[in-house]
């Protein structure tokens, strides 16, 4: 059986400041060392002033993954030699006097299994090295200290995972919960890094580190697995051991450094005092929390009996599950929900076309009831839906334009129906014998009418006519 745990790392991108000094957050935006100052840069005698704000948002991410959250929180030193590390130490967390990082344990549903998070810390990102040189004789090492005290997350969880796919699974739910709070945009560059355990059939635990995008990390767990199953094979022993991974091959590799080995003789953070979290502040953050993706699926499916994969879709959509919310009501909801999950989804399928899109959310509400009442047909409706996208005229507009109204005229239906009795005296005489055979009729009335005939009206005008 494959065993696979994760630590991942998440930049809190949405912050103002860094963790203990007032730099930007958002360093990227900046000439290498010109977002710097004595804090950041580990000048002696600096002292560190703790980011509230931080401490906020990697409260609400650790409620949001069901983890508990403690009544004090306490920082630590990790000591290490590191170039990036302009103090020589890391501050982070770590549960040595009980549970004093953000977020204790917890548990998250990923695909109907229960993974456990170990815990959840709060420390502060290190600067970057940059290699410059083709070769290793004019290859010149630089390092730039303007993502040194960036506010990091650190997700730890144990070895649930048995298969890459549930790893991406989670990535997909943590990535949307990070967008769901605000507090972070997975999608920039280093905002998420990650480092995973694998093991296979109870045997040594193999470290990968190094993985830079959730989109490596899948892949990541998924060579190790195929490199350890074939030693498997051989009977050649896995050896408990870090590897790296490289992202230009998309392999693992060795690590022959021994700086894993290292004791980091973590000790009490002295310039920063323990934080107590008040019951106030926590109530407080509850309340400001967006309602999380599972809860949203389960009220769709639970108040407007709206299908599980439909539900499922538009729930992890916030863009479209906000506009679900302000065009539905109690009766055209189920309508709301299709539309935009079977056509508009498809349309709007870019950033740039949901930027440039003329539908409001009123035009989406208008159009759900004018199906609702026979105003005009759900196929006709993709077509008027394309027109509101590109003009962003209003519905009924639209569907006196391009001619889209249903045939709901009683004499004009029958008109069109007596003709057609005439015409298929055949098909009707075996209406007579056997009902079910009707529908053939109800479509050469559709088919003279482009479809837009309203479809009970003409089933039951049908059946009167012929006597059925
Ligand atoms: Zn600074």
């Amino acid at each position: 059986m494959t065993k696979i745990g994760l630590e991942i790392h998440c930049q809190l991108t949405n912050l103002q400041s860094k963790l203990f000094c007032s730099c930007k957050a958002n360093y990227r935006e900046f000439a290498p060392n010109e977002n710097i100052c004595p804090v950041c840069a580990g000048i002696p005698g600096s002292l560190p002033r703790l980011n509230q704000e931080a401490v906020k948002k990697a409260t609400m991410i650790a409620m949001a993954l069901n983890c508990s959250t403690p009544e004090k929180i306490a920082f630590f030193r990790k000591n290490y030699f590191y170039p990036d590390l302009p103090k020589n130490f890391q501050i982070t967390q770590l549960n040595i006097y009980g549970d004093t990082s953000v977020g204790g344990s917890g548990t998250i549903s990923v695909g109907g299994k229960n993974i456990r998070i170990t815990r959840i810390q709060l420390e502060e990102d290190p600067g970057r090295i940059i290699y410059e040189g083709s070769s290793s004789k004019n290859q010149i090492t630089l390092v730039d200290y303007n993502r040194a005290g960036t506010p990091l997350v650190e997700i730890v969880t144990e070895p649930d995972f048995e298969t890459p796919k549930e790893v991406r699974d989670f990535l997909n739910i943590l990535s949307d919960l990070l967008k769901n709070l605000e507090v972070a945009d997975p999608s920039l560059e280093g905002a998420m890094r990650a480092d995973a355990n694998v093991s296979i059939h109870g045997g040594n635990k193999v470290e990968i580190k190094n993985i830079g995008s959730f989109h490596d990390l899948e892949k990541a767990a998924h060579f190790e697995i195929t490199r350890q199953e074939s030693l498997h094979d051989r009977d050649i022993p896995i050896s408990q051991e870090t590897r790296h991974w490289d992202d230009k091959r998309k392999i693992t590799i060795s690590s022959r450094s021994k700086e894993e080995d290292l004791d980091y003789r973590y000790f009490l953070e002295g310039d920063i005092p323990w934080v107590k979290i008040n019951p106030e502040i926590r109530e407080e953050l509850k309340l400001k929390m967006p309602e999380s993706i599972n809860s949203k699926k389960e009220r769709y499916m639970s108040k407007y009996k709206i299908p599980a994969q439909v539900a499922d879709v538009l729930s992890s959509d916030k863009f479209y599950s906000n506009l679900f919310e302000k065009a539905h009501t109690k009766s055209n909801a189920k309508e709301v929900a299709n539309i935009i999950t079977t056509e508009l989804m498809g349309l709007e399928d870019t950033r740039e076309k949901r930027e440039t899109s003329k539908l409001t959310a009123i035009h989406l509400k208008e159009l759900a009831d004018a199906i609702q009442t026979g105003t005009v047909s759900r196929n006709s409706s993709k077509n008027a839906l394309h027109e509101i996208l590109k003009t962003g005229k209003s519905v009924s507009l639209v569907i006196s334009e391009l001619d889209l109204g249903n045939v709901s005229d009683e004499s004009e239906l029958l008109q069109i129906i007596d003709k057609i009795i005439i015409d298929e005296s055949q098909a009707v005489e075996q209406v007579k014998s056997n009902p079910q055979t009707i529908n053939y009729l109800v479509g050469k009335v559709m088919q003279i009418t482009k479809g837009k005939a309203d479809p009970t009206l003409t089933l039951n005008l049908l059946k009167k006519q012929i006597g059925v």
